[in-house]
């Protein structure tokens, strides 16, 4: 049978019917390596309506794991109707394989969307990213820790992780690359964090949504535009280009030097963290956390 899929970086091609099988096997090797989580663990799947999420929720239950969605609606329009259109899809795509998601609209919980949340926080400069960073990640939290689920799964795939790790590497920035894992594990308030598509390109999450059928949304955020991420992302792509590999090798080491405990955490670092009086989520200032904080300040402008 003729080839589908050809992936220079390690030396295979596959076609359709056995790249959709070595996919889920990949990312099954990758679950127990990483020991994200169990068979009988509940799993709460971020999705976004993009090919990386709702691959990733389709690869879970093709596999059996009990993984239900959540969907965070931004309010983010750009022209496009960005929200709308993701939130559609992610609808869509539980519907037709029969799976539970979970909605949270940030207007109608926290009084505005995104956009204005970040116009009226003046955090950002004009890009609301900041915002919708502290934001999702809080509610995320959340819904896992108030839902009984026992671990939360994005779908971020290797050029997001070796996006971040070059711009982490390039500021030597210790607390985040400490941060930075296919595992994270729970901590008092915090649900355990995985990434099991940590270490599949970008192009080989685009062609497995492709080859599967997966309808997603094509458009990025219209915030992405002109992000520094992506500026890196554009840098290792060239290096990919002339370098096959690289990207996984740079991840891959990295991940190396985090298990001799290069970056193992300080001790004092957990020690100071206290949990928020209105959310309970852990913050490292005696107050409250961010994201409460952030809230607070908002209802009295
Ligand atoms: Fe949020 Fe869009 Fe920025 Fe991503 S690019 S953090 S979705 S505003």
């Amino acid at each position: 049978m003729k080839a589908s899929v050809h992936m220079r970086q390690h030396k295979l091609a596959l076609c359709r019917d056995h790249y959709l099988e070595w996919i889920p096997e990949q990312t099954e090797r990758f679950i127990k390596k990483y020991e994200m989580f169990r068979r009988e663990e509940r799993v709460l799947v971020a999705v976004s309506g993009g090919k990386d999420s709702l691959s990733l929720w389709d690869i879970l239950h093709r596999l059996g794991y009990q993984a239900d969605g959540l969907y965070i609606g931004l309010g983010i329009d750009g022209g496009v109707g960005y929200s709308d259109e993701s939130h559609r899809l992610s609808e869509k795509f539980a519907s037709e394989n029969g799976l539970r998601l979970h909605v949270v609209d940030v207007a109608k919980e926290y009084g505005q969307p995104i956009p204005i949340l970040a116009e009226m926080s003046h955090r950002g400069q004009g890009r609301p990213c900041a915002v919708c960073g502290l934001a999702k990640r809080h509610i995320m939290n959340r819904i896992a820790r108030d839902l009984g689920y026992d671990v939360l799964a994005t779908g971020h795939n290797l050029d997001d992780e070796a996006a971040v790790l070059f711009g982490n590497t390039l500021q030597w920035s210790g607390n985040f690359l400490r941060r930075q894992s296919p595992a994270l594990r729970e901590s008092p308030g915090l649900a355990r964090k995985v990434k099991p598509l940590c270490r599949f390109y970008e192009r080989e999450m685009a062609a497995y949504a492709l080859l599967r059928g997966i309808e997603y949304i094509y458009e990025e955020c219209p915030f992405a535009e002109g992000a520094t991420s992506i500026y890196y992302k554009e840098l290792l792509n060239r290096l990919e280009t002339d370098k096959p590999g690289s990207k996984l090798i740079f991840y891959l080491r990295f991940l190396e030097a985090r298990e001799t405990g290069l970056f193992a955490p300080a001790p004092e670092e957990a020690a100071n963290l206290h949990p928020c009086p209105n959310c309970g989520q852990p913050t490292s200032t005696d107050d409250l956390c961010s994201f409460c904080r952030m809230i607070e300040k908002l209802k009295t402008v």
